[in-house]
């Protein structure tokens, strides 16, 4: 018995409303987020994530992997569509739109389900504002396996289209949670691990293998870097060496070369 339903206008409002996860607005009213691509949704549904939606494209290549997707997504109450490759494009906002796009349901990780003994090492973004650095580094975390990425201030949503296709996919893998300034400061007063911030001003080399137990890696806006209040409560301020005269580095490399330093001691060559 097939579950899928089949639509083919774009007025139909189950598409106007997965339409609207294109904006901040739809995305925190439902709770939800647009993946694309099988691979990715596929990743998705395999670590438990919920799939309120599987839109396939009418000209889709059917096989075991897309019936994978079809039952995981009946299996969490979804409802699977099939839509003319017109309407996908519509959707993706974009020409040549995957086959497959997925209406995944948000997950965050409260500041208060962070042990403040550890262990692990965090990356803490500070005013982070754009989604492609923030996609990036969600990916390097799960390369290095970064134990949760922490957005603190006013930074772009990690759950945006520019953000999940940075991502590669690696927003299901890795843990996100969203704090003001205060509320990150007053948990950060129970810390108990290292607090090292990525910083200009600072003078030491980015030597973080040796630490043992939590790490906080703290890294700065885009443009006005690392606030005041964030840097006073890094017990050190690491500068990572450039040539003479060069201004600073994008944050997403930065970022991966903090994280690459703090966890290589425990990562082993891809096959
Ligand atoms: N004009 C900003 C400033 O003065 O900090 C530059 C910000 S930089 C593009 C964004 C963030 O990346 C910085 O706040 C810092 O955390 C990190 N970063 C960039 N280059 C770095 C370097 N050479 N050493 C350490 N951190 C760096």
């Amino acid at each position: 018995m097939t579950t899928d339903f089949e639509i083919t206008s774009a007025a139909n409002p189950e598409i106007k409303s997965i339409r609207a996860l294109n904006t901040k607005k739809g995305r925190s009213e439902q709770g939800a987020f647009l993946s694309e691509g099988l691979r990715h949704v596929l990743e998705a549904a395999r670590v438990g994530w919920t799939i309120r939606r599987l839109l396939i494209s009418k000209t889709a290549r059917q096989g075991p992997l897309l019936e994978e997707a079809r039952t995981a997504c009946v299996a969490s109450g979804g409802r699977v569509l099939v839509v003319p490759p017109a309407l996908m494009e519509r959707v993706a906002k974009r020409d040549n739109a995957q086959s497959v796009i997925a209406v995944i349901e948000q997950r965050r990780r409260a500041l208060t389900d962070i042990p403040g003994d550890g262990p692990g090492v965090f990356l803490v973004l500070e005013d982070v504002r754009d989604p492609g650095n923030l996609g990036s580094i969600l990916r390097t975390a799960d390369a290095f396996g970064i134990s949760g990425v922490l957005l603190v201030g006013t930074c772009c949503d990690p759950f945006s289209v520019e953000a999940v296709r940075a991502s590669m996919g690696s927003v299901v893998n890795v843990p996100v949670t969203e704090a003001d300034r205060d509320g990150f400061l007053a948990w950060h007063a129970g810390w108990r691990g290292a607090t090292v911030g990525a910083h200009l001003k600072g003078t030491d080399l980015p030597r973080l293998r040796d630490l043992t137990g939590g790490v906080l890696i703290l890294m700065g806006n885009e443009q006005a870097g690392l606030s005041a209040p964030l840097s006073d409560i890094c017990e050190t301020l690491v500068r990572i060496p450039m040539r003479a005269g060069s201004d600073s580095l994008n944050l997403a490399a930065a970022a991966a070369i903090m994280a690459y330093e703090a966890t290589a001691a425990g990562l082993t060559a891809p096959e």
